[in-house]
Parts: C-alpha cells; sequence; structure tokens
C-alpha cells in the first residue's frame, strides 16, 4: 500500500502518517519525488488501514500495490533510483562500464589491469577477493588480502570498486573496504544475506540468480530496500536453459523489461552470462543499445593464465575495442531520450 501526499503537505503531516502506520506494527518508507510524496507501507496491513490513513491531514489518495514487491516497484517511486559512487552515477542516461578481474590474484595482475581500464573510460573497478566456486577445488579468492589490494588499487587510480560479499558475517569487514557490496547469482535468494546488506550504508550490486524470474529478483531487492537500503543496482547475468554453448543465456529483455518494473537501475554482465571472451563486446553494445544502465566486465592482463574464468576474461586490447564501440552505441542512440520512464 502506498500513500500518495497532497501537494504541499507539510513535514508534520508527513510525519503524523508515518508515526500512524508505525504504530501499527508497520514498516514506513519514504519516497520524495520533485511532482509528489509517497510513503509506503509494508507489512501485513489490516483490513481497515486504508480508511484509517484516508482521513489524515495532508493525504491525497491511499492506493493498494498490487505487486508483492512494494519498494522496488515503480509505483512507489516517482522517476528512477540513481546510485552514486565516487564519480559514478548508475541509473542515468550515461551507460557506465565497470571492469576488472574475476578475481584479484595478485598485486601485479590488478594494478596493471586497474590502470587499463580506467585509461579506458571504466568507471568502477571489479574485482573478486571471496569467489563462489562450483568446485572446492578451484581458486576461491585472496580473502582480506585481496579486498586490500582492492582498496589500494581504487585509491591509486581514483575509482570505487566492487567486490562480492559471501556470507553475513562478512558484510561489515567487506564494506569497510568496498564502496559497493555484490551479492552473487549463487546468493540471489540467500535472504539472510540480503538482510545484512539492507543494514547497511553502501550500494549493492545485486545479481539476477540463474533460475530468478523477474519477480523473485525484484524480492530479492525488497529484502535490501525494507532493511533501509536504498541503493540497489540490479544486474543481468544470464539464466539457466537448455542452450549449453554459452554459459548461461542472457536474457536482454530483461533490461527494458525491470526498467518498466522497478525505478531501480539495471546494469549487464556480458562475462559471466556468455561465457566466451569473444561473445562480450556484440552482446554489451547490444545491452547498451537495449537501455541499460551500464556493464560489468572481466578483464585480465593475460586470460590464458586467468586463476578463474579465463575463458571469458577480455585482453587489454579487446577492452580497448569494448570501451570505443559502446561509446559509439551510446552516442548512437542519445541515450537520453530512450529512457524509460
Ligand atoms: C562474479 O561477478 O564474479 C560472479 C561470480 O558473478 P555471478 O554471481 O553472476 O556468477
Ligand atoms: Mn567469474
Amino acid at each position: 500500500m502506498i500513500v500518495v501526499m497532497r501537494t504541499g503537505s507539510t513535514e508534520a503531516e508527513i510525519q503524523a502518517v508515518r508515526e500512524r502506520i508505525e504504530s501499527h506494527g508497520l514498516q514506513s518508507h519514504l519516497s520524495q519525488g520533485a511532482e509528489r510524496t509517497v510513503i509506503g507501507v509494508v507489512g501485513q496491513i489490516l483490513s481497515n488501514l486504508q480508511t484509517e490513513l484516508e482521513r489524515l491531514p495532508g493525504v491525497a489518495e491511499v492506493v493498494r500495490i498490487s505487486k508483492p514487491y512494494k519498494l522496488s516497484t515503480r509505483e512507489f517511486k516517482e522517476g528512477n533510483t540513481t546510485v552514486k559512487v565516487g564519480d559514478a552515477v548508475i541509473g542515468g542516461s550515461e551507460p557506465i562500464i565497470i571492469a576488472g578481474p574475476c578475481a584479484v590474484e595478485s598485486e601485479e595482475q590488478l594494478m596493471s589491469t586497474a590502470k587499463v581500464v580506467k585509461e579506458q573510460g571504466a568507471k568502477i573497478l571489479r574485482g573478486g577477493a571471496f569467489k563462489p566456486r562450483t568446485s572446492p577445488y578451484s581458486f576461491r579468492g585472496l580473502g582480506v588480502q585481496g579486498l586490500k589490494l582492492l582498496a589500494e588499487a581504487g585509491e591509486k587510480f581514483g575509482m570505487p570498486v566492487v567486490t562480492e560479499v559471501m556470507s553475513p558475517e562478512d558484510v561489515g569487514m567487506v564494506a569497510s573496504y568496498a564502496d559497493i557490496l555484490q551479492i552473487g547469482a549463487r546468493n540471489a535468494q540467500n535472504f539472510n544475506l540480503l538482510d545484512a546488506v539492507g543494514k547497511i550504508d553502501k550500494p549493492v550490486l545485486l545479481k539476477r540468480g540463474f533460475s530468478s524470474s523477474y519477480e523473485e529478483w525484484l524480492l530479492a531487492a525488497e529484502y535490501v530496500l525494507s532493511g533501509g537500503n536504498s541503493q540497489v543496482i540490479l544486474c543481468e547475468r544470464g539464466i539457466r536453459t537448455f542452450e549449453s554453448y554459452t554459459r548461461f543465456t542472457l536474457d536482454l529483455a530483461a533490461v527494458p523489461a525491470i526498467k518498466k518494473l522497478s525505478h531501480l537501475p539495471i546494469i549487464v554482465d556480458p562475462s559471466h552470462s556468455t561465457g566466451s571472451w569473444d561473445l562480450v563486446i556484440p552482446v554489451s553494445l547490444a545491452a547498451v543499445a537495449a537501455g541499460a544502465h551500464g556493464i560489468i566486465v572481466d578483464v585480465h592482463p593475460n586470460p590464458a593464465v586467468a586463476k578463474c574464468d579465463g575463458a571469458q576474461a577480455l585482453s587489454f586490447e579487446n577492452f580497448h575495442n569494448l570501451a570505443v564501440q559502446v561509446e559509439a552505441v551510446a552516442q548512437a542512440i542519445s541515450r537520453v531520450s530512450t529512457e524509460v520512464g
């Protein structure tokens, strides 16, 4: 349910509505747009609450939200959510590039990659320190040492950094090094982890689970939003289908569809979805053309010897080609006019 306040309603009226909602043991979430103020009501709603709230001063209307995801739906918020980290804005008209190695392997590997991706226009540096691997015998990341290197690289090259957090107990520690916390596809429905990142004051990059529907994905986002963290970036990274040529099947329709359903920014991972470096550039261009707010790409100084996901990593030269072509597509479709909502 959302309470739409009248234009010009006072702070005191807004506060009174929120207090009334909370007096019923429910949560109230404020969304203040240029045109209207909306208060989201979350929890087990009593049948007569609607009439009760409609009578309060300053209330224009009380509308039931049919979608199960109450805070991530477009109905809750006017306009798009933009997430700002350092100089990067995710969710605006300009598509941004997040790039870096799948896993932080060494200082040399990370610093050389960070330098190149920064020079080529990447706005955010990625690098895994805690890696969810299918086999326990695969390289599982450098852990805290990887986080330290990542934070150093971010500092040195002036880029915010994003890295995955795998368990609720690690959230505070990872947040002390990273600017954005990533929830991986395999943890997309780890509800305790989602609760934990809902309580921090840093953006969350929420990958789509590879068997999550849009609704399940937006409900995962809802865990973070309802915990009080409004800075969620969604990431389409491919889903499981019968096709085995690509690593996963990238669902590109998710980009315009999610933009219709939600105010949250959405980016695309062309690396983990395709699993092949030679598919990464065309898929990235398609993602940008489809309206994605950005892409997150694996880059490695020497993909042939990468400890993780080398087959999908771009070399420095290919990353350069990607950056040039993404820029060309973004300009060709003058992204500002293609924004939904
Ligand atoms: C990653 O980005 O490093 C990763 C493991 O991605 P996903 O969770 O989408 O597989
Ligand atoms: Mn990977």
